[in-house]
């Protein structure tokens, strides 16, 4: 590496080096390795946030959770904790207690909407009025879906609301009719196609087009200059403008969408699953999904997803699923090949599918016949691979393209400890999973 080369970058005190940011090392001590693994606690702690802000509407918390929040930030202010090997101890705990934050989500949801069901969603738009929500705030959902209530207007889900479906208590509402697009960053496109209005109720958010900034509102966290922020629930500004839109027509048929499936529907098909394991018609599980981001290189896992063998059954989550979901992937004895488990915090039902199914198996987790294949965007996805790391999963594969924060250094700790792979050509990738499982 030059020796002027960019090693790690902070700027967070007025030791800063040329008052601008240290960058090869600390003016305070602080070497490299030492300043991504404070990044990486900040991020990490920064996706429980996001999580337990969403537990929080539903009216959930848990002082724990408060409490190690309080402890990471404070571990990473200026002159606190140059110990790297505690920093990664606390990474650690940081995926514990996002396993915590996502169950505390999940119950809340349970709890307030039911279970999810597998269900299908339409993808293009009925007749009338329509509204379109993005984000994953299901409470910000579920009052829109309130306040709409037989007015004639029908409310869509994109990207990571698709999985409200699922939900007995969203699903009830007869004009949730479908879901419009795919992840986040279809936004420009779809907006500008779809003359409705749109109500943001978290990440992820893009910077508008003129064409449809008027039609836009966000909730919650969620701001951007020149769009009308809603402050609480109160919708009304969204369900006026949406009345003032033109109607839409009837739609040609598109491929419906499958989501919904909850931990307990998947566990309630692992007596199939051992028989179809044990005579050799399911010889693999993947989970592939997580942040996606609008790179060339993650249609990486459409290809992936499209070349898996017929045996094998793919568990999905959070907006990465778009990349795939559209594809009829079939059935085995009843067991279906794509089971799409939710948004991304519904990670945690994909480690309590996975543990059943150790159980199930009568194997640990290392031994199941599992990959999982994650592409990473954002820092949600951080707290979500620490989970994975914490419960000792190894050999996970990663992509499109890492975050910029994690260096060689870095990667090589996760390699060295976790055996952490970087995706590379599917084929390849699929062919050396097989050959290794052998
Ligand atoms: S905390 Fe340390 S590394 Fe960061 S800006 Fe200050 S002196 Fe530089
Ligand atoms: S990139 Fe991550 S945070 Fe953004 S919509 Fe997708 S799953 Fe959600």
């Amino acid at each position: 590496m030059a020796e002027n080369e960019l090693k790690m970058f902070c700027y967070q005190c007025s030791q800063a080096a040329h008052g601008s940011g240290c960058t090869v090392k600390g003016v305070c001590g602080k070497d490299s390795t030492t300043s991504h693994l404070q990044d990486n606690l900040t991020f990490a702690g920064r996706g429980i946030s996001a999580y337990a802000y969403h537990a929080r509407e539903l009216g959930h918390s848990d002082q724990q959770i408060d409490a190690f929040l309080t402890d990471a930030g404070y571990t990473v202010v200026t002159n606190v904790n140059f110990d790297p090997e505690n920093l990664l101890d606390r990474a650690v705990e940081a995926g514990r207690i996002n396993l915590e934050t996502m169950r505390l989500l999940k119950n809340a949801h349970i709890e307030a909407y039911g279970e999810p069901q597998p269900t299908t969603a339409k993808t293009t738009p009925a007749s009338g009025r329509g509204i379109i929500a993005t984000g994953h705030s299901l409470k910000a959902l579920e009052e829109l879906l309130k306040q709409t209530s037989g007015l004639g207007i029908n409310v869509y889900t994109h990207s990571e609301l698709l999985p409200a479906h699922g939900y007995p208590g969203l699903r009830k509402f007869p004009h949730l009719v479908g879901n419009l697009g795919g992840a986040w960053f279809d936004q420009k496109q779809l907006f500008s196609d779809h003359d409705m209005a749109i109500l943001v109720t978290s990440n992820c958010l893009m910077p508008p087009l003129g064409k449809y900034r008027d039609r836009m509102f966000t909730t919650g966290v969620t701001r951007m200059p020149g769009v009308c922020h809603i402050d609480g629930f109160d919708f009304s500004p969204v369900i006026e403008l949406a009345q003032s839109l033109s109607e839409y027509g009837d739609s040609d048929e598109a491929r419906d969408l499958t989501t919904g499936f909850s931990a307990s529907t998947v566990i309630s098909l692992a007596g199939q699953i051992k028989k179809l394991v044990g005579n050799g018609r399911i010889s693999r599980f993947f989970l592939v999904g997580g942040c996606d981001a609008p790179l060339h290189e993650a249609q990486y896992y459409r290809d992936f997803v499209k070349n898996l063998p017929p045996d094998s059954v793919v568990l999905t989550l959070a907006c990465g699923k778009f990349r795939f979901n559209d594809l009829d992937l079939g059935e085995i004895d009843g067991v279906p090949r794509l089971i799409d488990l939710g948004q991304c915090n519904d990670a945690i039902v994909a480690v309590d599918v996975v543990m059943s199914l150790a159980e199930t198996l009568g194997v640990s987790i290392d031994e199941l016949p599992l990959t999982i294949a994650l592409t990473w965007m954002e820092q949600k996805a951080v707290a979500i691979f620490w989970s994975l790391l914490a419960l000792d999963i190894k050999g996970i594969y990663l992509g499109p393209v890492l975050p910029a924060w994690i260096d060689e250094q870095v990667l090589s700790i996760l390699k060295e400890r976790y055996d952490v792979r970087l995706i590379g050509d599917p084929g390849s990738d699929r062919d050396m999973i097989f050959q290794e499982a052998a």
